[in-house]
C-alpha cells in the first residue's frame, strides 16, 4: 500500500483528510476532520470523520473507544459553532442495511429543522 493511501485510508474521505479533494472544512485536529456533507439531508448536515480508516463501526477495535468518543465530543463542540442551539442528530450508518455509502466510518450531524422518527 502506497504511503499516501495509508494516511487516511483508500475512500473519497481519505483523499479528504489529504486534501487530495476539497471540502468544506469545519474543525480538524490531529484525530478527526469535520465538514459539510456534500449533499445535505438537513439544513446543517456535517461529518466528523477520524483520520485512522476505519471501514465501518463493526471493524472498530476496543482499543478506539477514546477515538470514537473523540468524535462525539467533536459533533457536539461543532454543533454548537453551527448554531444548532435547539438539537440535532447524529446517525452512524453501518454496512449494507443501515445504507452506508462510504466505507471509512463517520458520524453525521444533521439539524436545522425537526427531526423526524422512525427514520427511514
Ligand atoms: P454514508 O452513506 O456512508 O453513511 O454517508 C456518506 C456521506 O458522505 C453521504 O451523506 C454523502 O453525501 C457524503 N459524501 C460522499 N462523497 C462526498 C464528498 O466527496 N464530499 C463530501 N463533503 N461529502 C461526501
Amino acid at each position: 500500500m502506497a504511503q499516501s493511501v495509508q494516511v487516511g485510508g483508500d475512500t473519497i474521505f481519505g483523499k479528504i483528510i489529504r486534501k487530495e479533494i476539497p471540502c468544506e472544512l469545519l474543525y480538524e485536529d490531529d484525530k478527526c476532520i469535520a465538514f459539510n456533507d456534500i449533499q445535505p439531508q438537513a439544513p446543517t448536515h456535517f461529518l466528523v470523520v477520524p483520520k485512522k480508516p476505519i471501514a465501518q463501526l463493526s471493524k472498530a477495535e476496543d482499543s478506539d473507544a477514546e477515538l470514537l468518543g473523540h468524535l462525539m465530543i467533536v459533533a457536539k463542540k461543532c454543533a454548537v459553532e453551527m448554531g444548532l442551539t435547539n438539537g440535532y442528530r447524529l446517525i452512524l450508518n453501518e454496512g449494507k442495511e443501515g445504507g452506508q455509502s462510504v466505507y471509512h466510518m463517520h458520524l453525521h450531524v444533521c439539524g436545522g429543522r425537526q427531526m423526524l422518527w422512525p427514520p427511514g
